[in-house]
C-alpha cells in the first residue's frame, strides 16, 4: 500500500533525536512552559523571520488566540474561504467573528478579487480576513499587503499547511497582524501529537497570546482577561525542535522534487489536470492537488485505491453547507469555482519517505483512469 502518510517511516528516521529530546524532558523535571517551549518558540521565530512564536495546543487555538488577542469583536466580520480544513471556520465563530465566505482562485486558494469587491462594498467598516495558504502554496502576499493598507484591514494568516512556504522571498505568515501554525502530524512539522504556534512582530500582541493561553494570567495568579488553557507541552516542543524542525528544509526539499515529479509525469494525462499553484508562490507542498477533469475526485480515489494508493480529498464538503454552521455566515457571492474543488479534488501522496519508484505508480495509475464523463456544471 503507497500511503498518503507514512508514520513508521517517519519514527525510522527520527527516533534517536525523539527519544533523546523524551530524556531530557524527563531529566529536567519541568513537563509545562518551560525551557523546552521557550527554546522551540525562539528557534520557529528564528527560522520563520518574525519576532516572536508563541506554543498553542493546536492550529484551530492558534487562530482563536491570535484573533482575540487582535481585538476581534462580537460579530465583526471576518473574510474567509469555504474550502479549508472545518478549523479555520471554527476558530473565527468561536472568537466572535462573522464569517464571510469568498470563492476560491484556479490554485484553490482565496480569490483576492472577489475579496477586494466584497472589500469595496463594505468598507470602511472594520473589516477581518484569514486567509488560507491552502496545500502549501503562499498566496499573493504583495496583494495581501496591499489590500491590508488600503481597507485597514485586519489579517490573520492560516499557515497550517504552509510554513516555509513563500512568495518571491517573502515568507508566508509576514503580512499579517499574526500568522497560526499547526503542529498537527500529517502537516509539514508535525508533532506528535497535537500543537500550533502564533508567529508575529508584534511584541504586544504576542505578550497577549501568551496571555490567553495559560488561563489569562497576566502575572502569577493574576487573570487579566477570561482565557483558555492551550499550551504547547515541554515534551511536543522538545521533539520539534529537536527532531523535526532541524529536517524540515530537508522534507521540504523532498516534497517539492516529488511536486516535479508529478508534475511532470501528469503533464499530458487525458482525464486529470494539476492547478496551477499561485504565480510566484515557492510553495512547500503540504498536498498535491490534482483535479479528476473527467469524473470525480471519488471515483479517482476508488480507482487508485485499487491500485494500492491512499489519496484525500481537500475538501470534499463546503464549510458554509457543514450543518453546524446553521446559515450564520454571509456568501460575498457564488462559490462555484469552491463547488468545483469539491467535487474533483484528490491529494495524491506526497509525504517525504515516498519513493520517485512509489510516485511513478501513482503516476501510471492516475494516466490508467478511465472516468465516466461528467463536467463541473452538469454533474450536480
Ligand atoms: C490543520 C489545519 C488547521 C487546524 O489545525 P489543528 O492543529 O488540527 O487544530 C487549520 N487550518 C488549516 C488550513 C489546516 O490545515
Amino acid at each position: 500500500m503507497i500511503l498518503a502518510n507514512d508514520f513508521r517511516a517517519q519514527w525510522e528516521e527520527i527516533e534517536a533525536d525523539a527519544c533523546a529530546a523524551l530524556a531530557r524532558v524527563g531529566r529536567s523535571g519541568w513537563l509545562i512552559l518551560g525551557d523546552e517551549t521557550r527554546t522551540f518558540e525562539e528557534e520557529l521565530a528564528r527560522t520563520w523571520g518574525l519576532g516572536h512564536a508563541v506554543g498553542v495546543g493546536n492550529g484551530m487555538e492558534a487562530l482563536e488566540i491570535a484573533l482575540r488577542a487582535a481585538g476581534l469583536e462580537q460579530g465583526e466580520p471576518v473574510l474567509t474561504t469555504p474550502l479549508s480544513a472545518f478549523a479555520t471556520t471554527l476558530a473565527i465563530v468561536r472568537a466572535g467573528g462573522h464569517p464571510v465566505f469568498v470563492d476560491v482562485d484556479e490554485a484553490g486558494l482565496l480569490d483576492l478579487d472577489a475579496a477586494e469587491n466584497w472589500l469595496r462594498a463594505h468598507a470602511p467598516r472594520r473589516l477581518w480576513m484569514v486567509p488560507v495558504h491552502l496545500y502549501g502554496h503562499c498566496l499573493d502576499l504583495e496583494r495581501l499587503a496591499a489590500l491590508r493598507a488600503h481597507f485597514g484591514l485586519r489579517i490573520i494568516e492560516d499557515c497550517a499547511q504552509s510554513i516555509g512556504a513563500r512568495w518571491k522571498e517573502r515568507p508566508c505568515g509576514t503580512v499579517g497582524e499574526a500568522a497560526a501554525a499547526s503542529f498537527y502530524p500529517t502537516k509539514n512539522l508535525g508533532a506528535l501529537g497535537d500543537g500550533g504556534a502564533i508567529l508575529t512582530d508584534d511584541a504586544a500582541l504576542a505578550g497577549r497570546c501568551r496571555m490567553w493561553r495559560d488561563y489569562g494570567q497576566s502575572a502569577r495568579n493574576q487573570h487579566a482577561v477570561l482565557g483558555t488553557n492551550s499550551r504547547l507541552d515541554e515534551l511536543h516542543a522538545a521533539i520539534l525542535r529537536s527532531a523535526q524542525l532541524p529536517r524540515l528544509e530537508k522534507h521540504t526539499a523532498r516534497r517539492a522534487a516529488l511536486a516535479g515529479r508529478y508534475q511532470a509525469g501528469l503533464a499530458s494525462a487525458p482525464h486529470v489536470s494539476v492547478p496551477h499553484a499561485p504565480r510566484h508562490s515557492r510553495s512547500v507542498w503540504h498536498l498535491f492537488p490534482i483535479l479528476a477533469r473527467n469524473g470525480t475526485a471519488a471515483s479517482l480515489a476508488a480507482h487508485l485505491l485499487r491500485h494500492g494508493i491512499q489519496s484525500g480529498f481537500h475538501y470534499p464538503r463546503l464549510i458554509p453547507s457543514q450543518p453546524a454552521l446553521r446559515g450564520q455566515f454571509t456568501l460575498a457571492g457564488p462559490l462555484t469555482r469552491a463547488e468545483c474543488f469539491a467535487h474533483k479534488e484528490l491529494s495524491l501522496p506526497i509525504h517525504p519517505w515516498l519513493s520517485d519508484a512509489q510516485a511513478d505508480q501513482v503516476i501510471a495509475a492516475c494516466l490508467s483512469w478511465q472516468p465516466e464523463i461528467s463536467s463541473c456544471g452538469a454533474e450536480k
